[in-house]
C-alpha cells in the first residue's frame, strides 16, 4: 500500500490543482507556505533514484518540470518558487513515492542553500 498511489487512484481524496495523464498535483495537507503544492507522477517511483533507473523515469521527469511549470501558472507564482525534493530517509523523505514540493506565495528567506 502506498499513500499517494490511493491518491492518485482516487481511493483518498486530495485537493487537486492540476492533472494528465502522467501527472498528478494537489494540495500539500500540511502547507509550510501560502502556495505548498506536491507533483506526483502517476505512476509509482521510490524516490528519485528509482526513477533514474527506469526505463521511463526519464520521460516522467520531463512530464514533472511542465506540471511544476502549470502549477506555477495557476497558482500565480510569477515572482518565483521553490521546487524541492526530499530522497531517502537521510533526505527527510517520508512518503516513499517520489514527489517534488512546489512552495510559494511568499518570499521565502529561510535558505538552508
Ligand atoms: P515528504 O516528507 O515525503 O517529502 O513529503 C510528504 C508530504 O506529504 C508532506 O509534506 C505531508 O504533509 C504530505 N502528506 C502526507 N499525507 C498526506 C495526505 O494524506 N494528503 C495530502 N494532500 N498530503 C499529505
Ligand atoms: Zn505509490
Amino acid at each position: 500500500m502506498c499513500l499517494f498511489c490511493d491518491i492518485i487512484e482516487g481511493k483518498i481524496p486530495s485537493s487537486k490543482v492540476y492533472e494528465n495523464d502522467k501527472i498528478l498535483c494537489f494540495n500539500d495537507i500540511n502547507p509550510v507556505a501560502p502556495v505548498h503544492v506536491l507533483v506526483v507522477p502517476k505512476k509509482h517511483f521510490d524516490d528519485i533514484r528509482d526513477m533514474a533507473a527506469a526505463e521511463d523515469g526519464v520521460e516522467y521527469m520531463g512530464e514533472v518540470i511542465k506540471a511544476i511549470s502549470e502549477v506555477a501558472k495557476i497558482k500565480g507564482l510569477d515572482a518565483g518558487f521553490r521546487v524541492i525534493n526530499n530522497c531517502g530517509e537521510d533526505g527527510g523523505q517520508t512518503v516513499m513515492h517520489a514527489h517534488y514540493h512546489v512552495i510559494g506565495g511568499v518570499k521565502l528567506t529561510e535558505k538552508m542553500i
